[in-house]
């Protein structure tokens, strides 16, 4: 197998892990075209993220999906949230490579950084998310969990 074989390969099965993982929880992923306009709504149990066409997109799709799967992914200081998403993707990706740590140390700093909370990006994106939630639960097709119902329990029902 040549190397673009073997590399497309892999692309197709870090592609093809997102999509199981998308149906086994029940979580919705919509497209953006880049890696900096995604972003999680873990409320609505979905996912906004650029096709799986690399490592990095790949870690990006992990990390968003950690916004809702990873017990403290909607923890209230975004700190504590970015951490537990990208400690959920870094356990569940198929395999960690350097691309993915330099993607990670690129959005956190150094270890234990606190780079997106101390950026006036995390407040354009929450109004921008805002936006997004709002048209989207106007719409049918996305309902959001009823307050009280876990989002593990929000995720199956609406996976079924
Ligand atoms: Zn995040």
């Amino acid at each position: 197998m040549s190397v673009n074989e073997q590399t497309a390969d892999m692309v197709g099965r870090f592609a093809a892990h997102v999509d199981y993982l998308l149906a086994e929880h029940g979580v919705i992923r919509l497209e953006c075209a880049s890696s900096e306009n995604a972003c999680a709504l873990r409320d609505l149990g979905m996912i906004i993220t650029p096709a799986v066409v690399d490592e990095c997109t790949y870690v990006t799709a992990m990390h968003e999906l950690g916004h809702c799967l990873a017990s403290d992914g909607g923890h209230e200081e975004t700190i504590k949230r970015e951490r537990a998403a990208w400690a959920w993707a870094e356990a569940n990706v198929l395999c960690w490579t350097p691309a993915m740590a330099a993607d990670k140390l690129r959005v956190m700093g150094a270890h234990g950084g606190t780079r997106p909370d101390t950026d006036i990006r995390t407040y354009e994106r929450q109004a921008r998310l805002d936006g997004v939630r709002q048209q989207l639960a106007t719409t049918a097709a996305v309902r959001p969990r009823p307050r009280g119902e876990s989002i593990a329990a929000f995720m199956k029902r609406r996976g079924k």
